[in-house]
């Protein structure tokens, strides 16, 4: 008989109880609607093969999704390109910053999709000649993996266009490496809206769960990208999902998966679940402190590590 609970019938209430007790970290104050989030917030769904969502309190209060939007963009840009995106941009893990301004030294291209320069260009290769398609192609691409219509934070996506020095440095780092081809101000223009797009955990849960099951929306049905789609993002936020922490993050959850300044963590356990959580203070790799201790017990408890579960393990 296995060790492990089973999803269905697991105390999230009783993991989030617990969370609150785990304090540390700090929030990120990039721009005023990240530096002002309640440090104390703490939500946590899941999203499971039968389309069922199960969540704690908190889990329909709506974040920037920020980096969490990150294998989605590289899905559809690959959706978009017909696999074409692989050739644009790297897949190695960087050991740097999420914003390390730094691309491959020897093509100039971003060294993967999940730090900002390679989010930059996958959000410029989506189908759409101009930022508005773009962005509207983003937003009903995200709203299928999401099984609902997603929206902007109108304010946070134009703070995040006027302060991100780093990601305009980047953009046009990567103009003059010849490896962007739209304007560096358009490309961080949808970027930033992008990094906007308001999501909860119950949605941010659907969206990995998506994922997981490859590429099948396990709410509405939906084949939102082919198998091999999202296996090709799964694999790479297993590799660089959690930037220069990722492979710590293996080691001891070993569950695909993407952090961000928000505090959001989205995880695909492959063909078990989607799951999420969402609180705002970070440990020195940007990851929610809290976030990375519930992902840790929700692996051992429900046996998600894709090389076998370690409890204990820290
Ligand atoms: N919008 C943030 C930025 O570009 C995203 C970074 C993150 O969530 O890690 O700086």
């Amino acid at each position: 008989m296995s060790r492990h609970r089973d999803p269905r019938s697991y105390d999230l209430d009783r993991l989030r109880a617990e969370m609150l007790d785990h304090d540390g970290g700090e929030v990120n104050d990039s721009i005023p609607q990240l530096a002002s989030a309640d440090p104390t917030f703490c939500a946590i769904a899941m999203a499971l093969p039968d389309g069922t969502v199960r969540s704690t309190a908190q889990a329909d209060v709506a974040f920037s999704v920020q980096s969490a939007v990150k294998p989605f963009l590289f899905a559809l840009a690959l959706l978009d390109t017909d696999g074409q995106a692989l050739e644009r941009i790297g897949i190695e893990p960087t050991g740097e910053a999420f914003d390390a301004i730094k691309l491959e030294s020897d093509t100039g291209r971003p060294p993967n999709p999940m730090v900002n320069a390679g989010a930059l260009l996958t959000a410029s290769i989506v189908d759409g000649d101009d930022v508005a398609a773009r962005d509207a192609r983003i937003l009903t691409g995200l709203s299928a993996f999401a099984g609902r219509p997603l929206e902007v934070d109108e304010e946070v996506a134009r703070d995040e266009h006027l302060l991100g020095d780093r990601n305009h440095a980047l953009a046009h780092l990567m103009r003059a490496e010849g490896t962007l081809r739209v304007s560096a101000d358009d490309a961080v223009a949808v970027y930033a809206r992008a990094c906007a797009v308001l999501v909860d955990a119950e949605v941010l849960a659907v969206m990995g769960a998506t994922l997981a099951f490859g590429g099948r929306n396990p709410l509405t049905g939906e084949q939102v990208v082919p198998p091999e789609v999202a296996r090709d993002v799964v694999s790479v936020m297993a590799t660089c999902g959690v930037y220069d922490g990722s492979g710590r993050w293996m080691r001891s959850v070993g569950v695909p998966a993407k952090s961000s300044v928000s505090g959001a963590i989205v995880m695909s356990a492959p063909q078990r679940l989607g799951a999420a959580v969402i609180s705002p203070p970070l440990d020195e790799y940007g990851t929610s402190v809290r976030g990375h201790a519930a992902s840790k017990r929700l692996s051992d408890e429900l046996g998600l590590h894709v090389f076998g579960s370690a409890p204990g393990v820290d």
